[in-house]
């Protein structure tokens, strides 16, 4: 085997391996399974799971990742890696086995599941052109005729990449090896002329391969060329040209030199980045002293860490109970081993809060990564991880994957959040993912939530997870208060879309504000209202695409579509019978706040939502005029429910906690009872007693009611009960089958013909439902009409091999198959 995972990177090839080997290479096409590929003796050395590879592929040059040796002789003439992009793996034995479950379990093709580890950014190294320097011009006789051919070459065409000359090779093998020996001797030069994703690069040197005193004897009597190498020896690590000619006093011209004399390496490197633009203002909630149970909690979890031993912890504790205290110190503990901690959050929106408490403790060892970062930015961040720089990392999903060397301790806060659960290719699940590669890393995986996930409680109460508990709130903070409103009790507004404020909260708005408080009110909908509706003839100015009405976004005057973006201008008269009796119907924010600024003209309210984030620029400025108090009252969608710590906010209110209760999803009980109680916690967190304000329609509802309640025993009791009526999870697991067509008909006849297959194959196990097939609760989006099967049973695998059995290969376009969906719609 010439490649061994769990090998330290760097370490050469095992010791008596064959002259060829066989590998398996994930490209990134939809194909099921790697493609097999020859390795030449001459890359022996430097293949090895998790390097990425240049392969032909029909026609196609494809950059590929090593998934794992080939056993065996492969039937039929295999085709030879060409040449290797990455003299380390770039993905570890933790990763290579999280892309294998994300293959396995997801059903995500191996390829694709192996690329969604790496950051896009990468540059591979055959992106770089290649330049013959000076000494290749003059010291061409060092070199063997092929190589002499070769800088020839070189010289007569300047430069050339390396991607073009290995596509045009006749041995492309040989010649990769050609190219990095001449590279290495500082023969030729390389450098990366496309940065890719536009991110900005700096150029960057290093001390070319050799004798540092033949390297200084080379430079002849330049004082300055001396300094300069004698600077990169000390350094011993390559440094940005705008560092070196800073700390020499020289010019770039002199550093030029040196280059084209081969004694130096000249290379782009993406621009480090100040991160501080990601911190946010604010006060830190760190108490200094911990609780009793938090001791505990810390104890045990230390533990498991000092054992070097996988666990999964399920830490719930009410909020404002100090449950981040315990994971930061539990990160703490991790460093202090010399080990990495991957923190994980369910939005971007709550990283730079966060970002901020871990930076106070870890300084410039915490990286963040997320999807919203500079591509160039992010590729900086990747590599202080992987270097080992910077061993704790904070971010939302996708930083599951970062490629923390020696991972000890992966936290998932607010482990119930939906967020953790990727809506496209893959669409992995990144609590249960994390959990692989904490099992796979021996380290321990930390979950952490005031309301639990089902799935957690239920793996907790079966001893899966070891559960912890946080049952009280930090020093003299109480949980708040909680009313009531039934909105049925109320005096039917005058107008069908009027925002209801109720007696009740208007008074409880009015006493917060005039004792100094602030509020937050939630309004889970975005623009001003989520209808116009013609009264005369009934026109409801449904998109084309997806069937569904348009919202009114009054500000900018336009009706969008939320689910596929399409907008048009809001008409003043109905087109269809030209009246003038257009109703916006229901309220989104803006038009809450429009009523709000009615009722208090004198008060500063402040906007969070999608939309607002978008327009002020970023959530940053948003949150931050609220935690000054520059404004008083903040409106917004499930964004301000979650994980903020403003001290002086006393009164929560929702505005209408129906508004998930109604949606024809499994999961939208759990969704309501979560987002109370959070949004609860957002009160009385400071030196304020809080106040929780809850109008509905339901007042009666379990979800409700448990959540005023703080009856969390009582939510759950109820709740399993419909879970288990009903056959959802956790009471079975489920593979939900989707298949998106223009073709109404043509959709529906595939589906049928698959529900038949299922059928079939399933025959004899009545563990193993299908529901189906029948159209998705929306039933057309983006001009595609939407079909779906349910399969549901005892074990996932169970229907993962039942679904597999069924489906043909390849997979129609369209056509998705989501792994334990976190809702139907
Ligand atoms: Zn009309
Ligand atoms: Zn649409």
């Amino acid at each position: 085997m010439a490649f061994v995972p769990e090998r330290p990177a760097g370490t050469g090839p095992v010791p008596g391996a064959p002259a060829t080997s066989q590998v398996a290479v994930a490209v990134p096409l939809p194909l099921p399974t790697p493609l097999t590929y020859l390795v030449p003796t001459a890359l022996l050395p430097r293949v090895r799971a998790g390097v990425r590879v240049r392969v032909p592929v029909g026609k196609r040059r494809l950059t590929g990742i090593v998934s794992g040796p080939v056993a065996g002789e492969a039937p039929g003439e295999l085709r030879a890696i060409e040449a290797v992009l990455d003299d380390e793996p770039v993905l570890g034995a933790d990763l290579l086995a999280v892309g294998r479950f994300l293959h396995e379990y997801y059903l995500v093709p191996p390829g694709e599941a192996l690329q969604a580890l790496l950051p896009r950014a990468l540059p591979a190294r055959g992106t770089e052109s290649l330049r013959p320097t000076l000494k290749a011009a003059m010291r061409r006789e060092l070199l063997s005729g092929e190589e002499q051919a070769l800088v020839e070459e070189l010289l007569a065409r300047g430069k050339a990449r390396r991607g073009e000359l290995l596509a045009a090779a006749t041995d492309p093998t040989a010649l990769a090896a050609r190219l990095e020996r001449l590279e290495s001797a500082g023969f030729l030069a390389a450098r990366n002329d496309a940065a890719p994703g536009g991110g900005r690069y700096e150029t960057a040197v290093e001390l070319a391969a050799g004798d540092p005193t033949e390297l200084l004897a080379a430079a002849g009597r330049s004082r300055p060329g001396r300094a300069v190498l004698e600077l990169l020896a000390r350094l011993a690590r390559p440094a940005t040209l705008s560092e070196v000619t800073g700390e020499v006093g020289c010019g770039p011209a002199v550093v030029r030199r040196l280059s084209a004399l081969g004694l130096i390496r000249l290379f782009q490197q993406p621009v480090r980045r100040e991160l501080s633009h990601h911190r946010l203002s604010g006060t830190a909630g760190a108490p200094v002293r911990l609780t009793g149970e938090q001791e505990q909690a810390l104890a045990e979890v230390g533990e498991a860490l000092s054992a070097r031993r996988f666990e999964t912890f399920l830490l719930a504790g009410v909020t404002g109970s100090g449950k981040s205290e315990v994971y930061l110190r539990a990160a703490e503990a991790t460093l202090a081993m010399g080990r990495g901690a991957v923190i994980l959050v369910p939005e971007i929106a709550l990283v730079p809060a966060l970002a901020r408490a871990v930076r106070e403790r870890f300084g410039d060892r915490l990286a963040l990564l997320h999807s919203a970062m500079p591509p160039a930015e992010r590729h900086q961040e990747w590599e202080r991880i992987r270097s080992g720089e910077a061993p704790v990392v904070v971010g939302p999903r996708s930083a599951v994957f970062a490629p923390v060397p020696d991972l000890g301790l992966l936290v998932v806060d607010e482990e119930h959040d939906e967020s953790y659960k990727q809506d496209q290719v893959p669409r992995y699940h990144a609590r249960d993912t994390g959990l692989i590669r904490a099992r796979e890393a021996g380290a321990v995986a930390l979950l952490v939530s005031a309301t639990p996930s089902l799935e957690s409680r239920w793996n907790a109460a079966r001893g899966r997870f070891r559960p912890l508990a946080l049952s009280r709130r930090i020093g003299t903070a109480r949980l708040p208060e909680a009313t009531v409103v039934d909105l049925r009790q109320e005096p039917v507004p005058r107008h069908p879309g009027e925002v209801v404020f109720s007696r009740v909260l208007h008074e409880e708005l009015r006493a917060a504000l005039e004792t100094g408080g602030q509020a937050i009110l939630l309004r889970n909908r975005r623009g001003y209202a989520p209808l116009l509706l013609c009264r005369a003839c009934g026109e409801e100015f449904r998109c084309e695409a997806c069937g569904l009405p348009r919202t009114v976004h009054r500000r900018e005057r336009r009706l969008r579509c939320h689910y596929c973006g399409a907008a048009s201008r809001e008409p003043e008269s109905c087109p269809t019978c030209g009246e003038r009796s257009l109703e916006a119907i229901g309220s989104g924010t803006e038009r809450v706040e429009e009523r709000l600024q009615e009722l208090f003209p004198e008060i500063p309210i402040g906007v969070l939502d999608r939309d607002e984030v978008r327009r002020k620029g970023g959530l940053s400025s948003i949150l931050a005029a609220f935690e000054r108090g520059e404004t008083r009252i903040l409106i917004g969608t499930q964004m301000v429910a979650k994980g903020h710590h403003f001290p002086e906010v006393s009164l929560t209110a929702v505005l209408a906690a129906d508004s998930y209760l109604s949606f024809p999803d499994f999961r939208a009980v759990e969704k309501t009872y979560a987002q109370l109680v959070q949004l609860a916690g957002r009160a009385g967190r400071g030196q304020r007693p809080g106040r929780f304000v809850v109008q509905t329609h339901h007042p009666d509802h379990y979800a409700i009611r448990a959540a005023l309640a703080n009856d969390d025993d009582g939510f759950v009791r109820e709740e399993l009960r419909f879970r288990r009526a009903f056959h959802y999870p956790p009471y079975t697991r489920m593979i939900q089958v989707l298949l998106r067509d223009r073709q109404r008909e043509r959709g529906h006849r595939w589906m049928a013909e698959l529900a038949a297959r299922l059928e079939a194959v399933r025959a004899g196990e009545p563990e193993l439902r299908l529901t189906g097939p029948a159209p998705a609760p929306f039933e057309r989006l983006r001009g595609e009409w939407r079909f779906q099967l349910l399969l549901r049973g005892p074990s996932s695998a169970r229907l993962r091999d039942w679904l597999r059995s069924a489906l043909p290969v390849p997979w129609p376009r369209g056509l998705v198959v989501d792994v334990d969906p976190c809702h139907l719609l």
